[in-house]
Formats: structure tokens, sequence, C-alpha cells
């Protein structure tokens, strides 16, 4: 019997084992994972900002396996492709006879000083109800201090993440502002920008209605402001051509400014950037054919620009997807198929009840986006878990 290990029940990882249990064959599958359940980290802001619960988007991996999976509950230490062999935290290493890795994401600070110590990460379940209760600490702390900068949430980088948390942030505001004894409107939400122009992947009218609606939100944007270092309670940044570094404090500071693959990638090896590597086009490892990487520690190329895919939860499932197929084939002596990804669309919710975007060529935006918004979610938690964790987390109240 063959052994398939894959490594990691996120979005790739937990699509491949699902799409591999409903395939005949003489195979076994173990999946490991630091957690005993799977997050839907697209969705890690709303945890964040207070507006779900962790249960609302998690879910346990031992719901989704059938009797052709075992899980194991542990940290991958490294991994070694010559042997067929993973070195695990707390158990015995584990062989394989085909590999997916698919480990996922930790934060990027890019070495800038104090941004892992002073400014509150957002990668994981903890660390988002970390920066919850930092929130709720610190309005509650205004109440003796009067200072204005605990009223201060400040997000470093307005990309998706950054922006989609501000959004959350922007919901809860009066719950906040309830916290501190305030009125909403002294609660200030601040997003701090490098790039002068944000949303690089819509058009300007796009781009323009995503700000436009940031701005009625009363977030304020600062583009064009490098963040340079941060102290606690306080970011340095440049702005534009200046290089005289200027200082905004804030009682509540996240980083949002991008992400990297995992640095087992780089532990173990494997010749990366940022914890991605560059794969072939079937998404295999380019040296060894029984190891397929998938979802943020992947490299995809896109032929045409000749840079890879950017690290999304729609290309990663679908990569899942594809290895489930090419394993199938390779288990039956057959030839893998190269992947193809043609993005279906790219929709950002900023709050609740607004959102824009792409879906296939059209825009879209407001509360109809809005809606497709908790569509994609709802059809993300079918493909990986289910009917029972669509009921139990879905958003069926499609307006609100
Ligand atoms: P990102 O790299 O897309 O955005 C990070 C932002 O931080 C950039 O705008 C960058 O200019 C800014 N930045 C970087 N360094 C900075 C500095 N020193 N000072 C100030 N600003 C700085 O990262 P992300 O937002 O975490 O997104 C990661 C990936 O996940 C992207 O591909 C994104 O499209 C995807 N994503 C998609 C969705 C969605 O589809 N709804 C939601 C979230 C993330």
């Amino acid at each position: 019997m063959k052994e398939i290990l894959v490594l990691g029940a996120g979005y790739a990882g937990l699509k491949t084992v699902r799409n591999l249990q409903k395939q005949q064959g003489d195979f076994h599958i173990t999946l490991v994972d630091r957690n005993d359940f799977h997050y839907e980290a697209a969705e890690l802001h709303e945890v964040a900002a207070g507006s779900q619960p962790r249960t609302k988007i998690t879910f346990p991996i031992q719901e989704v396996l059938n009797d052709k999976t075992t899980f194991v509950q542990d940290e991958v230490v490294t991994i070694d492709r010559d042997a067929q062999k993973v070195t695990l935290r707390n158990h015995d290493a584990l062989h394989y006879d085909y590999l997916v890795i698919a480990l996922g994401f930790v934060s990027e600070t890019f070495g800038i000083p104090g941004a892992a110590e002073h400014a509150l990460q957002m990668v994981t379940i903890p660390t988002a109800e970390r920066i919850h209760e930092h929130i709720v600490e610190t309005m509650k702390h205004y109440r003796q201090s009067h200072d204005p900068n605990d009223l201060r949430l400040l997000v470093c980088g307005a990309g998706f993440t950054g922006i989609e948390l501000a959004g959350a942030l922007t919901d809860e505001r009066k719950k906040y502002a309830e916290l501190a004894g305030v009125a909403p409107e002294q609660i200030e939400i601040v997003c701090v920008e490098a790039a002068t122009r944000i949303l690089p992947m819509f058009d300007d009218e796009l781009a323009q209605y995503g700000l436009q609606l940031i701005e009625k939100l009363g977030i304020k944007l600062m583009t064009g402001c490098k963040i340079k270092g941060i102290n606690p309670g306080e970011v340095l940044y440049t702005a534009g051509d200046d290089e005289q570094p200027q200082t905004i404090k804030a009682g509540t500071i996240i980083w949002t400014t991008g992400v990297s693959g995992s640095p087992v990638m780089g532990e173990s090896g494997f010749s990366q950037r940022r914890g991605r590597v560059i794969v072939n086009d079937d998404l295999t490892d380019q040296e060894h054919k029984n190891v397929y990487i998938i979802g943020d520690v992947s490299a995809f190329m896109d032929k045409q620009s000749n840079r890879p895919y950017p690290t999304t939860a729609q290309i990663a499932s679908r990569m899942g997807a594809h290895v489930a197929k090419n394993l199938a084939h390779q288990l039956r002596g057959e030839a893998t198929e190269p992947f193809s990804f043609v993005s279906q669309g790219t929709v950002a919710s900023v709050g609740n009840t607004h959102a824009f975007g792409v879906v296939g060529k059209t825009k879209v935006k407001g509360y109809p986006a809005s809606a497709i918004k908790k569509m994609i979610r709802n059809k993300s938690l079918n493909d990986l878990g289910g009917l029972k964790e669509v009921l139990s987390l879905g958003c069926f109240d499609l307006y609100h």
C-alpha cells in the first residue's frame, strides 16, 4: 500500500485530502497539522475585530476525514526528500511514498525593527484572538488614561488583508466606543501604506470606488507612507520623498504588510524565496516527482508575467484539487497533468455589508458584492468541509 503524507490542513492540504478520499486505490493518507481544527485564514480579520468568535471560522479536522486517512496533530520540523522522511516535534518521524507540502504562511516583517515585537500579528486563531483582547483592554484602559492614542487603531499595510481588517474594525466601532465610554466618532481607524496607489489588481475605476468606500466608512488611509520601525505604541514612517522619519502613536498596532511561506521550506534545504518554492507545471518539486508543493509555500509561475501567481485561498484550494487528481494518476502509473489557473475573480469585503471586486470579468460593488463574498465563503466551507460545515458556519443572511 502506498503512503501519501499531507503536511498542513489549510485550504490546499485539506482540499487535497478531501478529494483523494473520494478516489479508489491501494493507498493510505496521513495528514499532519499543528492544530486539530481547520481555520478559514481569509476570515481571521473577523476574529481580530471581535465580529466572530473562533468557532465561526473553524471546524474539527477529524470531522471531514474518512477511514482512508489518519490524522496526526503535531508540528513539522524538517523534510528530508532524499530519505523520504518528515521529522515532527513530538512524534516519531513519518516516511512517505508521496508527499504534499501545504504548510501555509507566516507574517512577513521584512526585518523592520520592532515589527515582530511591538505590532500585533494576525496569522493564526490565537494571534487574531489576542488582537481582539488587546483592543478590549486598550479601550477599557482609556477610561483611566484619557489618552486619545488609546482610541486609535492602526493597521500597517493596506493590501487586501489590511483593508478587510480595517473594514471589520469599523463594524465594531460602536462596541469599542462603549468600552471606552466615548462617542463612536472618537474611535480612529488608520491604515498606513507604502504604495501611493492601493489595490493594484483593480483598474482605476474600481480602485477609486474602493478608496471612496474606505473614506466613507471613516477609515483614514495614509498612502505613500513607508513604515521604518515600530516602538511600543508608536509607528515610525517616512512620507513621500521626505527621508525624515515621522511618528504616529496608537494604542493598537496591527501588522498586515504581507506574508511568506512556512520557514520549514528554507530550513529543509529547498531553494526558496520568502518561503516559496518554484514548482513544475504539474505542481511537483523540481527535483522530486513524488513531492508536491502547494498553497502559500508554492510559487507557480504565470507564464505571461513571468511572476508567481499571488497566494490566495482560491489558488490554494484549486492546487489541492489538482494534486489529488495527479496523485491518482501517479498511483495508476499514468502521466500527471499540468496545472492551469484562471482566476474566478477577487472580492474584498470592507465590513459585513460592503464589498467590491471582480467576478469573472464583471465588476461588483456594494451590497451585491457583499452577498457574493458570503457565497464564496459558503462555497469554500462546502469544498473543504461539507454540508454540516456550511450549515453551522455559513452565511445565509446575505444582505446583513
Ligand atoms: P499584500 O502583500 O497583498 O499587501 C501588503 C501591503 O502592505 C501592500 O500594499 C504593501 O505596499 C504594504 N506594505 C509592505 N511593506 C510596507 C511598509 N514597510 N510600510 C507600509 N506599507 C507596507 O499582503 P496581504 O494583504 O496580506 O495579502 C496576501 C495575499 O492574500 C494577496 O495575494 C492577497 O490578494 C490575498 N488576499 C486575498 C483576499 C481576498 O481575496 N478577499 C483577502 C486577503 C488576502
